[in-house]
């Protein structure tokens, strides 16, 4: 039998020709797109407008995918964290941080990952495979399904979370969301998003896509450990996402030893890639910095951070490491953290830190390992 295609590997461009393959003119592929996208549609057959013809014809060759959570867990502070069986003996998992009342949603781009920073769990699963474009989707899908049954009650969180793309500049920010929306999406959970271009891609165009998820590319963010001739091809066929960099050491002898893409990417050309990364208007890049205690914690840490990203419009993402089981690094101490945060806010840098939400659930940065037989008691 011949195998049935993905529809949700498509972006609607893609549809089209996919269609077009099969005779049928464009207007059907925006019609099944919008079916997929805005009426979550799992099947043709609720496909009403289109032809029966065409519905049982769509069945012979093609399906439409889905993700159902295996497990979802809820921490004390309302973060969600997914579980995402993807039917071939491999999960994922996606967080989901709601903060005065705006959702944020954290997705994975691979199974593991190739990167190895010495500090970060995933690291330590190696890649298994990347997701395909509908599995990136389908996460989206699926916690907006989930959030639509069971809204999140809005946290009293003072805001000092993952605030990622607010530029709080725009009259759009005065709007309560519906508790049920997901405001932004960071690609920062599994794996390393530019190692997953090809499927990386085509799935942000869906979020972006007016007639897909409508998201608005001002608030999706793709987080990288700074593979850069990849940012140059996100840029160039994504011009106007947003860009996070996990910087994380500020000297190339560090940053050799616990990340080791920068002995391919040293400091200098991952900082030229930032400056020149299209990024609109008053838009900056947002530079991650896991805090390792005693390591690239001090003072003089900051100093050359400062020093470093100076020449790029910036925003700093203070990350306190979180400790898991068989890595040595240690959580810095709040009064590290406080000072290294004074000296950039001083400075007059955009500086957030981010507490660990989530952290009661495993579901914090650097904490997410997808595996199956961690189940939930219920
Ligand atoms: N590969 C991408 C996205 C995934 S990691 C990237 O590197 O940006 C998301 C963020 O979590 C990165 O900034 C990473 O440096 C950080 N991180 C990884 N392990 C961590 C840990 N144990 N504690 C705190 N942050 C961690």
């Amino acid at each position: 039998m011949k195998q049935k295609t993905d529809l949700k590997n498509f972006t609607l461009p893609a549809l089209e020709q996919f269609l077009k393959g099969q005779g049928k003119e464009s207007f059907r592929a925006l019609q099944v797109f919008k079916w997929i996208y805005q009426q979550d549609a799992r099947g043709f057959e609720e496909m009403t407008n289109i032809s029966k013809a065409l519905r049982a014809e769509l069945t012979e060759t093609a399906f439409i995918s889905n993700l159902e959570p295996e497990a979802i867990e809820q921490g004390s502070d309302g973060t969600r964290k997914y579980l995402f069986n993807l039917g071939d003996g491999h999960a994922v998992e996606s967080v989901l941080i709601p903060i005065e009342g705006r959702n944020t949603l954290c997705i994975s781009s691979q199974v593991g990952c190739a990167m190895a920073c010495e500090f970060c769990l995933t690291g330590t699963f190696k890649l298994t495979r990347n997701l395909t474009t509908a599995e990136i989707v389908n996460q989206i899908m699926a916690v907006k399904r989930d959030l639509i049954s069971n809204p999140p009650t809005t946290s009293a969180d003072g805001g000092a979370g993952l605030v990622i793309n607010d530029e709080g500049d725009d009259v759009e920010d005065e709007c309560p969301d519906s508790p049920a929306a997901i405001r932004n999406i960071v690609l920062m959970g599994m794996g390393e998003p530019l190692h997953n271009l090809d499927n990386v891609i085509p799935a942000i165009q869906i979020m972006i896509d007016g007639n897909g998820l409508q998201l608005s590319n001002r608030r999706v963010t793709v987080s990288t450990c700074g593979l850069v001739p990849e940012m140059v091809r996100l840029g160039r066929e994504i011009p106007n996402v947003n860009l996070a960099v996990s910087l994380n050491a500020t000297t190339d002898e560090l940053r050799n030893r616990i990340m080791p893409v920068n002995r391919s990417y040293p400091l200098k050309e991952l900082l030229k890639a930032c400056k020149e990364f299209p990024l609109p208007g008053r838009r900056k890049v947002t530079f991650e910095y896991v805090m390792l205690g005693g390591v690239n914690d001090s003072l003089d840490d900051a100093k050359r951070l400062l020093k470093l990203i100076s020449d790029i419009p910036n925003k700093v993402n203070l990350i306190p490491f979180n400790e898991h089981e068989g890595c040595d690094f240690k959580a810095p101490t709040r009064a590290a953290i406080d000072a290294f945060h004074k000296y950039l806010i001083d400075r007059h840098v955009t500086v957030i830190t981010r507490d660990s939400r989530g952290g009661d659930i495993s579901a914090a940065c650097g904490q997410l390992k997808g595996k199956l037989e961690k189940k939930v008691a219920a």
